[in-house]
């Protein structure tokens, strides 16, 4: 790209688009950083910087930028078919392998999967799925949505209601309150310290029983929950905590959504975590991210056999299960989902991530060392820094300090994207990281935290 045309792109950019997350007041001043090219583990920005993407785009790159299978996959489908109608009874090739593989690899008996466009879109359908489940068994009253405070499920309107990070809702309205409950996170680093791990998955089981309870368990359908935590801190939960809210759910006659967006597709080593880190059987299972690398948008709600058994029965009134996208199981994403399929397994990536994922976790316990980093907590290729103006106290940063997004810039000039949630920095690296690398991150972040002052 040119000086010329990257010049243009920033102006276009400030003037017209909307960005996610950002500030318009100093977003009018400074416009955007413009990406113009991605490789392996870098990305290169319009100054030529090239950087060491220690996010993998926004926990999705799982295979790493720039590869040219994926661009040949996605090319090639598009010269075949690249789009027609999903609805009713057509469909296309990729769309019904892609749903073939998923009903092989996914946890339990998830045979079934409603394409959508992203993570929110899929979040959305699944609700909607479980509503549309209790209605067709007769059920009617049994609607409630229990998820967390500090879960992260996306920017749809029922997304965002599900989500339970306060800074996503400033200033919009609430259209979900009758029906979407939280109950607290699973945060190891807020418990008391005084308690044990053991204990505060007691008392976290407990709130969720006594929430239940004082909704009525008739009313309420569903919990959902990432197996870690993402956006809302890389919160790993006590020992067992899963499996026990699981139990719970079975025993309510209630399902459990797991949102597995971001640690689906390898970040913890697996296909899917809740079954194989965690040891339980989702009733939903809720992908996107990694599903394609991030090459091209595509999300997928997968649920049982029972669920689809109820909501295939014949309809009283003779009508269709008339929940229909555009763009389900688009063809070139379903395509760009099995190449990145069999780039994961030939290159063995979920085993590479296995491996180096407890690299990384155990270089990142080095940090702890430093004077302002109060908790370093992760799991698999996702870590979370927590930045503390005292951390004996666990007094955080003031916000005129702007801890994180010094660290975050910091990093930049050194070379290395990090990401900055408030004063928490999180990592997930593309899954093809090495140990050089990974060492990289850990010495930059190392110099951008020392250069904190108390504020
Ligand atoms: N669920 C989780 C756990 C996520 O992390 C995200 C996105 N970060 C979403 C859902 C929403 O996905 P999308 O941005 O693709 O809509």
């Amino acid at each position: 790209m040119t000086r010329q045309d990257a010049n243009s792109a920033w102006a276009k950019d400030r003037a017209h688009v909307l960005h996610p997350y950002t500030d318009f007041s100093s977003f009018k001043d400074e416009g955007s950083q413009v990406i113009t090219g991605a490789e392996g583990m870098y990305v290169t920005d319009s100054d030529g910087n090239r950087l060491l993407d220690a996010i993998a785009g926004l926990w999705c790159v799982n295979i790493g930028h720039g590869r040219r299978e994926m661009a040949d996959a996605i090319s090639d489908q598009v010269m075949k078919m690249q789009y027609y109608n999903p609805f009713g009874h057509s469909t296309n090739e990729p769309a019904a392998e892609l749903g073939a593989w998923l009903a092989t690899h996914a946890p339990g008996d998830l045979n079934h999967v409603y394409y959508t466009t992203g993570g929110s879109t899929a979040n959305d359908a699944a609700i909607r799925l479980v509503h549309y489940y209790f209605t067709m068994k007769g059920q009617h009253q049994k609607k409630k949505i229990i998820s967390r405070n500090s879960a992260y499920h996306g920017a749809t309107y029922v997304a965002a209601e599900l989500t339970g990070i306060h800074a996503t809702k400033m200033s919009f309205d609430k259209v979900g309150e009758h029906f979407i409950n939280h109950v607290s996170a699973a945060n190891m680093y807020a418990k008391p310290d005084d308690m044990s791990e053991d204990a505060y998955c007691d008392f976290l089981v407990q709130e969720f029983e006594d929430r239940i309870e004082q909704l009525g368990p008739d009313n309420v359908a569903a919990f959902i929950a990432e197996p870690v935590m993402g956006a809302g801190g890389v919160l790993v939960a006590p020992k067992g905590y899963h499996r026990r809210m699981w139990e719970v759910c079975k025993r309510h006659d209630m399902l459990y959504i797991a949102d597995e967006v971001v640690t689906a597709f390898g970040r913890l080593g697996h296909w899917f975590a809740s079954e194989e880190v965690f040891d339980y059987q989702p009733d939903i299972l809720v992908a996107a991210k990694g599903i394609t690398s991030g090459y091209i948008p595509l999300g997928a709600t997968l649920i049982s056999d029972e669920i689809y058994e109820v909501i295939s029965r014949p309809q009283c009134e003779g009508g269709v299960f008339s929940m229909g996208l555009t763009y389900f199981g688009h063809p070139v994403a379903c395509r760009a989902a099995l190449t990145n399929i069999e780039i994961i397994q030939r290159e063995g990536l979920l085993g590479h991530a296995r491996n180096m994922g407890k690299h990384f976790q155990e270089t990142a316990t080095g940090l702890c060392d430093l004077e302002h980093v109060g908790d370093v907590r992760g799991h698999g290729l996702m870590l979370a820094v927590d930045l503390m103006a005292d951390k004996t106290t666990k007094t955080p940063f003031p916000v005129t300090a702007q801890a994180g997004a010094n660290v975050f810039r910091t990093c930049a000039e050194l070379g290395v994207i990090v990401r900055p949630v408030g004063d928490r920095i999180v990592l997930s690296p593309p899954l093809v990281i090495e140990k050089a690398e990974s060492n990289q991150i850990y010495s930059v972040l190392r110099q951008a935290i020392s250069g904190l002052s108390a504020g």
